[in-house]
Parts: C-alpha cells; structure tokens; sequence
C-alpha cells in the first residue's frame, strides 16, 4: 500500500458549480475535445491534485484526463460530473496492484468479493441524478444517500456535486477501507455509515437523490419513503430476463415515476450487515 497519501486537493466541499454549464461547451461535445478547449474552472480549488503522485509510477493527472475525454466522448455531458471526476484520484482506492489500470474504464476488484464500480457508470448515474427536479439553488444536489460505499471512490465523487452525502456499506471490511481511503482526503460533506442500506439511512432523510451500486430485484420500500418530494433514485435493478438494468424513478406530487435504462452489471444488494 502506498501509504504516502498526498493531502487531498483541498477542501473537496469548495468546489463552486460551473458558472457557465454550457451544453454545447468543448467537453459536451462528442468530438475528442481538443486540451486547450477545456475548460474545468470549477475544478481551481482543486489544483493541488494535478501533483503527480509519488511512488506509483504513474502520471495521474493526464491519465485521469484521458479517461475524462473518454468519458465525454462516450456521450457524458455533465461537466460538473466530470470536472468531480477529473478531481477524485480513482487510483488512491484501488489496490497498489491494480494502480496501473485505475484509469481504464473498467470495474476493478476491491477485495470481499465486490468490485469498485466502471468509471463510465459512474459518471452516467450521476449525471442521471443530476438530471432529476433535485437539484438544490446553487446547482448541486441537496443530501444523497450511496448505497454500497465499497472503496469510498463514488463517495468522494458524489461529495463534488452534493451538499451533503451518505454513504451506507454492510461489509465491515469495506466500510473500513473506505475510512481509510477518504481519510486523507478530509471530505467534511460525507458520513459513511456501517449498517444495511436495504434500509435506507433514516437519520439523513429526506434526501433528493439516492443512489445504489448494488442491484436487487426492486428498489426497497425504505428508499421510496425516504426520498423527499422532487428526488430521484437511481439504482441497478434486476430484470425479467435475470439481467439488470437501471431504474430512475422520481418521486412527485402524482406519485413515482418509473424509467428504464441501459443494461448494467453490478453486485447484488443483499440485506443485513456482515
Ligand atoms: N460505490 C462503490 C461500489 C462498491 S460495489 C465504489 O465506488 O467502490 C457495491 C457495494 O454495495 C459493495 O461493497 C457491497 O458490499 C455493497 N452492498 C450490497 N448490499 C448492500 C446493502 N444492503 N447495504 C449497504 N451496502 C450494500
């Protein structure tokens, strides 16, 4: 383990949203945006995590940037969304062996059995969340609620673009490595919480988004209840044909309104703590 974490880049809670969150800006462009057209201004605050990190031989910054451009030209068009993922050093959550593909879009193994979810996928349900009525006055979400924190990466992503975040793991094992990965990081906007997220975490509701990275065969009762009125939840669920897809469902004043996404594959959601 590389226990030589670099402070984290500062105040993950400053991150101001874009003043201008023009759609039609270089990074919502399909095309592979040429570097000097980007333009992360909102990342400033964060300049501290463009330091190359020591001791893994790896570049960080311009490999993070190249998934980044990958990702927007896979067609995420959040910027917001992006610029919290340009920020967040996906390799400080994976294991000293597999450093060298944290920048690949894929899901890596995080030990237990689970897996740290494909950046792609990331992105794609925030920036679902984000597409709800949820959004609070200054452009973020208000309080999120993660199901399955795993390493923690989602959770620091998600602190970007939220007021308040938490995040709920029932493996013991990983709800520690996730202190232990976010630690440095001093992110005072999220609370990971050890317990069995099937229930939701009643303490912090209602919330205006809550997502999962676990999929179950629906979405549990206790995340519709704990959902406020204008939230939305975004969630793997399983299908008719035992595959998964995700599920947006928004909550409004004629009731909840269900959406069906893309095919995904995440780790089943499981009920009690372990
Ligand atoms: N967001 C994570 C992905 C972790 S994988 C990351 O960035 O690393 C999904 C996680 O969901 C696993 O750690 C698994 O233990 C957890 N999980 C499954 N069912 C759960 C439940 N009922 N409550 C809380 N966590 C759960």
């Amino acid at each position: 383990m590389n226990k030589e974490r670099p402070k984290f880049p500062l105040q993950l809670d400053s991150l101001e949203p874009k003043k201008n969150l023009n759609p039609q800006s270089a990074l919502g462009k399909k095309s592979l945006p040429l570097k000097s057209n980007l333009n992360f201004s909102s990342t400033k605050p964060f300049k501290g995590v463009f330091e190359s990190p020591t001791g893994v031989g790896l570049d960080s910054a311009a490999v993070r940037e190249h998934l980044i451009r990958k990702l927007a030209e896979q067609g995420i068009e959040d910027e917001l969304v992006l610029s919290a993922m340009l920020n967040v050093e996906r390799h400080k959550f994976v294991d000293t062996a597999l450093v060298n593909q944290a920048y690949e879009d894929t899901s890596l193994p995080i030990g237990l059995g689970q897996t740290i979810s494909k950046p792609n996928v990331v992105a794609r349900m925030i920036e679902l969340l984000r597409r709800g009525k949820n959004l609070s006055i200054n452009g973020k979400l208000g309080r999120v609620l993660e199901i399955g924190t795993g390493c923690g990466y989602q959770a620091a992503v998600l602190s970007l673009v939220s007021k308040e975040v938490y995040s709920i793991e029932r493996l013991k094992g990983l709800f520690e490595k996730a202190k232990e990965n976010l630690r440095p990081l001093r992110v005072p906007n999220l609370h990971l919480i050890f317990g069995d997220g099937m229930l939701g975490y009643e303490s912090g509701a209602p919330y205006s988004a809550i997502i999962a990275a676990a999929g179950g065969e629906s979405v549990p009762q206790a995340w519709l209840d704990q959902l406020a009125l204008g939230g939305r939840i975004v969630a793997p669920v399983v299908t008719q044909n035992k595959s998964q897809a995700l599920v947006v469902i928004d909550k409004t004043e004629a009731g909840f309104v269900k959406s069906f996404f893309e095919p995904v594959h995440f780790v089943p959601l499981k009920s009690g703590i372990n």
